[in-house]
């Protein structure tokens, strides 16, 4: 029986400084780290202070990294470098850690030589077990003469010596593009430490790429679940640890990427043990990534003029109120399948929210397969299980934090929760509406550097897979947009990242304070038909410039007097291997939120990308218009 499952961090991993690090580490669930020599140089403690510090945290320090240009170098200076370990080996002792990282050399002077590199480990191997240390070999995918893991086996497994073993790590291999499957014939007792990092596929210097660009498994393009499966099936049974620089994390939250981390260890580890259950490692069983089956409701909170305002709104929507809340002060409103929430409780999650925040969306709730599972497998993530008091009338709804304070709801068929809005809602009747079906996707807003966390939290929580990611166009500045999807189609949300608070994206997250949903779009299956409705019940579109259209007429080959509808009703057009897509913009609606009315062929897979700049422009041109410049 294999030991339970470690899972450890790289203190270089995330920003500020050692002590703040070991706070997030901490409370992100992790069991330990390896402790990055420049990070405990930079602090005022001793070795032995540190040492404890770290132990006070609850975490182990399960290696010192790194030991550099340590084997083959010529005389005077290999004796050198064994003093400069001796000295390295004082320091664990007092940090309290027994287990070294050295990678290979760089050293301009390194004779290289897989014996001669033997022979040195098993000198320093030899001088680690006198004080009951190990030493770990990486091969560096840009190491002077040994680059590739199998390399640094050979020098290791002629090293000889039970105090010297290997060290892998998912970057050094899958970047160098060396089959992982090499690893599974390396006896797992030799295997002391393996490191983890994804990273975006990029043609760039495999040293730069590294510095910079790595990321959290699964935030990248590499096969690090397939890495990590060759790794458990020798038998390994150390600490998974993630070793990841990349520039954002240095200036983001410590706490935010800290649980990322943790995150996407569970989801990795979990994902490696349903690819291949025969390995048989141990790791307590987490319910498989949630099936969606669409968006159950969205919830405002409002108060005030401000209900009024969208409640009017609503109504030009095609929307009635069909049900009253039992005990709150909540309206439900419904065309199709489309539910939304009014909240205007003045106390609670939503009354904070619209203190915070004025109108804003304050809850999503999803359909799902399983409320419950999708809970467990939530907080096993490392989610926070979101819970307040529960009203009269009211049902336990399983729910989690998502990011930046919202809240998302768990919805199934089962006995109570398939009734909830008769239960709590009194609703029966489903009005007639203008159309409007369901909700094709939802928009959520945030920082450009906050957008990972965001892909992770859907990509890991639910069976949803990220589209390539977009830049969009604003006057002001770029936004980065990328799509999860749900594998089938039933949940959409896009991701939009705002550097700069001038693009609309940006002047939304300023104004909302990190609210999240910035628009909604609602799905038709006729959107001449649909706008014409709504039009009459006095709904108002984006108006979108004439240069549009002249430009559509010239961009695609559509059927005569298709242009001239589209433009008497600002309607927008995309196309993708002769799929239809139709979008149109509400001029305005309530809470800092717009809405899209979308017409999508099925085999339509984007959102109108293209159309995205003028979009943005024409809403920067009324907003300007009304003397509000920033958005
Ligand atoms: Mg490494
Ligand atoms: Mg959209």
């Amino acid at each position: 029986m294999r030991k339970s499952l470690k899972t450890s961090i790289a203190t270089v991993s995330i920003s500020g400084n050692l002590r703040e690090k070991l706070a997030a580490i901490a409370s992100a669930g992790f069991d330990g780290i390896e402790i990055f020599e420049a990070d405990f140089i930079a602090d005022y403690g001793s070795p032995r202070d540190v040492g404890n510090l770290v132990r006070d945290h609850g975490l182990e320090i399960m290696l010192f990294q790194p030991f550099r240009d340590f084997e083959t170098l010529p005389e005077p200076a290999r004796s050198q470098a064994f003093d400069r370990a001796e000295r390295k080996f004082d320091v664990m002792q007092e940090l309290g850690t027994d287990l070294v990282l050295i990678c290979s050399s760089l050293h301009p002077a390194a004779l290289g030589g897989i014996e001669r590199a033997a022979s040195d480990f098993n000198e320093l191997g030899e001088r680690a077990a006198k004080r009951g240390l190990r030493i770990g070999y990486e091969a560096l995918a840009w190491g002077r003469h040994i680059d590739d893991h199998r390399d640094a086996w050979e020098i290791v497994r002629r090293a000889d010596h039970p105090n010297v073993g290997l060290i892998v790590d998912s970057f050094h291999t899958l970047g160098r593009k060396l089959d992982p499957d090499s690893i599974r014939s390396v006896p797992g007792d030799k295997v002391f430490f393996v490191q983890l990092a994804d990273a975006p596929l990029i043609d760039m210097d495999l040293l730069y790429w590294s510095r910079h660009f790595r990321n959290m498994p699964g935030e990248g393009d590499l096969d690090v679940t397939r890495f990590m499966q060759a790794v458990m099936a020798t038998g390994y049974d150390g600490p998974i640890s993630l070793e990841i620089f990349n520039d954002q994390f240095r200036g983001g939250n410590p706490h935010t990427i800290a649980k990322d981390g943790y995150r996407s260890l569970i989801a990795l580890m979990d994902d490696v043990k349903r690819a291949e259950p025969t390995l048989g490692f141990n790791l307590p069983s987490i319910p498989p990534r949630i099936e969606t089956k669409g968006f159950a409701f969205v919830e405002f909170a409002t108060r005030g003029d401000e209900a009024d305002a969208l409640r009017n709104d609503l109504t030009t929507l095609g929307f009635e109120k069909v049900g009253q809340h039992r005990s709150k002060a909540a309206g439900l409103w419904q065309q199709g399948d489309i539910r939304i929430v009014l909240n205007e409780e003045t106390t609670r999650h939503a009354a904070s929210s619209w203190n915070a925040r004025g109108t804003c969306v304050c809850d999503l709730g999803l359909k799902v397969t399983n409320a419950k599972s999708a809970a467990t497998r939530a907080s096993a993530l490392g989610a926070d299980v979101f819970t307040q008091p529960i009203g009269a009338g009211e049902l336990a709804i399983p729910a989690v934090r998502g990011l930046s304070g919202s809240v998302l709801h768990f919805l199934d068929d089962s006995s109570e929760l398939g009734r909830v809005w008769e239960m709590e809602f009194s609703a029966e009747r489903v009005p007639v509406g203008a159309g409007l079906t369901h909700i094709d996707h939802v928009a959520q807003t945030m920082s450009y550097d906050d957008m990972l966390s965001w892909s992770l939290f859907y990509t890991t929580l639910f069976d949803m897979a990220k589209a390539p990611m977009i830049d969009v166009i604003d006057p002001d500045g770029l936004v980065r947009s990328q799509a999860v999807e749900a594998v089938n189609r039933s949940v959409r949300v896009t991701l939009n990242g705002a550097d700069s608070h001038r693009t609309l994206a940006g002047a939304f997250l300023s104004d909302s304070f990190g609210a999240s949903v910035q628009h909604i779009a609602f799905a038709t299956q006729d959107i001449f038909g649909t706008l014409e409705m709504l039009n009459s019940r006095g709904f108002r579109t984006l108006p979108i410039s004439p240069n549009y259209y002249e430009d559509l007429a010239a961009r695609f080959n559509l059927a005569d007097g298709l242009i001239e509808k589209m433009q008497a009703c600002d309607v927008l057009y995309d196309q993708d291997d002769g799929a239809d897509f139709f979008q149109a913009y509400s001029l305005s609606f309530s809470g800092n939120v717009f809405v899209e009315i979308v017409q999508r062929s099925q085999s339509y897979c984007s959102y109108g990308a293209p159309n995205a700049p003028f979009r943005i422009a024409a809403q920067k041109r009324l907003s300007r218009a009304k003397g509000m410049p920033k958005a």
